[in-house]
């Protein structure tokens, strides 16, 4: 944001600079002209010397005054200026020139007004910077090329290239591509859907970390349905002046509309759209005022009318719930790090082009760089082609993957932090445990994904499936909760003989339900219905150290930490039963983890249904 800023303030810096020089260019003008004046004796002892060699007179026409314009005789080497003198009377001088033998012509102008002084030559310099400026707007280059385009949409259109690009580009992220695959059918004929009366979404919310292809995919569909692409970034809206980005948005709607149908993208929409009110930030009216103008023509055009809105973003969290309604952006596409299949067919997209010796094998890298984006692989393959380039070799050899797999690792420890088998084996039972607990229990999941590919600070995630929006949460429901976050640890330790710390997450969200439960809504018997808890759903990071006094008694405090340690007691005795009860499909659900990363909602499914079959034929064995 700050970055945006300075380059306002940078165009700003530019103008004050041209119209400096003009000033100080006048200066210097009207100082030499002050140097080159002569006074009446001045000019005449000049004659009397015979140093004067021509002389314009420059009459004004009308009146009497005018100007002479001295021409001095060069005898020597050295530069003689020419100078002129203001005189009163032309008819005088042009005496005095022929009773001195000088030379003279005399030119008859109109009169020299402050406005033709003035006005006319400062009219000209303006002229000039604006010619300037529509110029370097025409190249498009530079940040300050821009300058005289304040309230004009900066979208792009996209380019034939751009076009070109299409699912094909796009390697892995079959689920996402599935999903746009009816925006792209939308856009191609929307008749089709207009005929039945079918509602297709008008904004469409990519969201994913950094790297892993949203702008890609947004190219994508416009390039899968043949129409126009139109992409700004939201922090292109974050401008100096108040209003600014609202009239961008404007135009840019406006735009679209002529060009339907059309797909608009908006890149970092969380640098507009963030929640308003909190006071992170500070209020920032600029993005509030293009908030409220994007809400509005989002709401402005009809259903079908073959603009589809996409955005980027990979802070869903902080977004503005409004922009989440339905009408605006209520379909959301997660954009989620490769899995190892998906990386190796990046890998091959990226692979095109880049000739490979033999003992490259891209499985192997896939299998080697868990955590990586699409632009993280497309950068490792393309720093190993700038080593070989640098050997003059025209194929890629393992070694140079090698090295610019060191390279691009450092600096980035977190996303390419080799994770080592052990590692992957921990993370795999972990989930899988949470999963199982997940599937079992009934007041939650069902499974939608688990996976162990590595984001951000988590080793893997076990997804349920988007919960319902039920008002209340019952106790039972928050038993399970606890015991759902408990099973990844419970999972760790039935495998392994030593625990980790990966579960210190897991154990904060239990504890935390568990002390709710009890200090909020009395659903604890030992403790009663009584509200211990500080109404204060503020956030604000020293809460709990700042609350020195806890408004109850050291009994009533007892009290509620033995209520929550057997809350979170009862609950992991009761994952570690049903963990032990299925412990075939622990097994087999790590062991499918740690061959594909990321499994479905089938394919875990599946794992039970091939435990309840066995026990079936073989029911001897299950005592
Ligand atoms: P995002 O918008 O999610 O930050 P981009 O779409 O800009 O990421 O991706 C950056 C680059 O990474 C792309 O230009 C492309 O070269 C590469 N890339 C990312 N994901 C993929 C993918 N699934 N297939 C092929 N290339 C990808
Ligand atoms: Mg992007
Ligand atoms: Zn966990």
């Amino acid at each position: 944001m700050s970055d945006r800023n300075s380059r306002g303030v940078n165009r700003f810096a530019l103008l004050a600079f041209f119209i400096l020089m003009l000033v100080m260019f006048w200066f210097a003008n009207a100082i030499g002209q002050r140097e080159s004046e002569l006074s009446r004796s001045e000019f005449e002892w000049l004659v009397e010397k015979g140093d004067v060699n021509y002389v314009t007179v420059i009459q004004n026409r009308d009146v009497p005054t005018g100007r002479i314009e001295i021409g001095m005789k060069r005898t020597d080497d050295k530069e003689i200026k020419d100078k002129h003198m203001y005189v009163s009377d032309v008819n005088e001088i042009q005496s005095f020139l022929e009773s001195k033998n000088v030379d003279f012509e005399v030119m008859d102008v109109p009169r020299e007004s402050w406005l033709t002084t003035i006005v006319v030559p400062i009219g000209l310099t303006l002229l000039g910077i604006f010619l300037i400026f529509t110029l370097m707007n025409r190249q498009g280059g530079g940040a300050n090329a821009k300058a005289m385009n304040f309230g004009k949409s900066r979208a792009r259109l996209s380019t034939e290239k751009d076009k070109k690009i299409t699912f094909e580009k796009v390697a892995g992220l079959q689920e996402e591509k599935e999903e746009l695959e009816e925006i792209v059918d939308f856009l191609k004929s929307p008749k089709k859907y207009i005929q039945v009366g079918a509602r297709i979404p008008k904004g469409v919310l990519l969201v994913g970390p950094p790297g892993t292809g949203k702008t890609l995919l947004a190219k994508a569909v416009a390039g899968e349905a043949g129409v126009p692409f139109f992409t700004i970034s939201g922090s292109d809206f974050v401008e100096m002046f108040v209003g600014v980005g609202a009239s961008r948005v404007r135009d840019l709607f406006e735009d679209a509309k002529k060009n339907a149908p059309c797909i608009i993208f908006i890149d970092e929409i969380d640098a507009v759209a963030r929640s308003r009110g909190t006071g992170m930030g500070g209020g920032h009216d600029e993005r509030e005022q293009t908030l409220n103008q994007l809400l509005v023509e989002m709401d402005g055009f009809g259903v079908n009318e073959g603009i589809i809105v996409m955005a980027a973003t990979n802070r869903v969290d902080i977004l503005d719930r409004a922009i989440l309604r339905p009408g605006r952006f209520d379909r959301k596409v997660m954009v989620g790090r490769p899995d190892v299949r998906g990386r190796e067919e990046i890998l091959k997209v990226h692979a095109k082009g880049k000739p490979l010796s033999e003992e490259i094998d891209l499985k192997q890298i896939a299998q080697t760089t868990a955590g990586f984006t699409g632009a993280d692989l497309e950068n490792l393959l393309n720093e190993a082609a700038i080593l070989a380039a640098k050997e003059e070799r025209v194929y890629l050899k393992q070694e140079d993957i090698r090295k610019a797999f060191v390279k691009v690792g450092i600096g980035a420890e977190k996303k390419s932090r080799i994770i080592s088998e052990k590692e992957r084996k921990i993370t795999a039972f972990h989930e899988a445990g949470h999963a199982i607990l997940f599937h079992v229990l009934p007041d939650v999941g069902p499974v939608y994904s688990v996976s162990i590919i590595p984001t951000g600070g988590a080793g893997g995630y076990t997804m349920p499936l988007p919960e319902n929006d039920d008002m209340f949460n019952t106790k039972g429901k928050m038993l399970q909760d606890i015991t759902v976050a408990l099973g990844g640890r419970v999972a760790e330790e039935e495998v392994f003989d030593d625990i980790t710390t990966g579960a210190s997450q897991d154990i904060k969200q239990a504890t935390s339900v568990a002390k709710s439960m009890v200090t909020k809504f009395g659903m604890s018997e030992a403790v009663g219905l009584i509200n211990y808890d500080s109404d204060n759903d503020e956030v604000f990071i020293g809460r709990d150290l700042a609350h020195t006094s806890r408004g109850y008694g050291e009994s009533v405090a007892t009290a509620i930490d033995r209520e929550v340690k057997r809350i979170i007691d009862e609950c992991y005795e009761k994952a570690k039963e049903i963990i032990r009860e299925h412990s075939d499909v622990l097994h087999a659900c790590s062991d499918l983890l740690l061959e594909k990363e990321k499994i479905s909602r089938e394919e875990f499914e599946a794992l039970f249904r091939k435990e309840a079959s066995e026990a079936a034929d073989l029911p001897e064995r299950e005592n």
